[in-house]
C-alpha cells in the first residue's frame, strides 16, 4: 500500500450560510439559495441575494441537471489523497437554474468529457459528508 492511501481526502467544512446545503446533500438533495425578491438563484450561499442584495432568500431544491460549462483534467495530484484518482476531471457545472458549481465529473473516462455535455448530480460519501458531484446524463 502506498502512503497516498493512508492520507484522507479533505472534508468540506460548512459555513453558517451553507449548512442547509450540506444537510440536504446528506439526503441526496441539491438545494440552492433562491431570491424571493428578484426570483433568481445564486451560489455560493449567502444571507443576501448576489443579484439584488435582498435578504428575502429561501432554499429551493434544484433539478440537479445541467451542463459542463468548462473543465480541466488533472494529471498531477496537488494533495496526496487524490493520487489514486489521477487522471480526474474538475469541472464548472452550470445547472439548469443558471448557477455554476465547481465539482468533479465521475463515472466516465476523462478523455471523453466535453463542454456542453449534459450532467446530473450524484453524491459521493466521504466520512459522513455527502458531496455533490456530477455524472454524464443519459
Ligand atoms: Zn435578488
Amino acid at each position: 500500500m502506498s502512503d497516498a492511501k493512508l492520507v484522507r481526502k479533505p472534508i468540506p467544512r460548512p459555513s453558517p450560510e451553507s449548512v442547509p446545503f450540506w444537510e440536504a446533500a446528506k439526503e441526496k438533495r441539491l438545494l440552492l439559495p433562491h431570491c424571493s425578491h428578484c426570483r433568481q438563484f445564486f451560489f455560493p450561499p449567502s444571507q443576501r441575494c448576489r443579484h439584488c442584495l435582498s435578504q428575502d432568500v429561501a432554499w429551493v431544491e434544484s433539478k440537479g441537471t445541467g451542463r459542463i460549462y468548462s473543465f480541466v483534467i488533472y494529471h498531477r495530484s496537488y494533495h496526496p489523497a487524490f493520487e489514486g484518482d489521477i487522471p480526474y476531471v474538475v469541472a464548472i457545472v452550470e445547472l439548469d437554474e443558471g448557477v455554476r458549481l465547481l465539482s468533479n465529473i465521475l463515472g466516465t473516462p476523462p478523455e471523453t468529457v466535453r463542454c456542453d455535455q449534459r450532467v446530473r448530480v450524484t453524491f459521493e460519501q466521504r466520512e459522513g459528508v455527502s458531496i455533490p458531484m456530477f455524472e454524464l446524463a443519459q
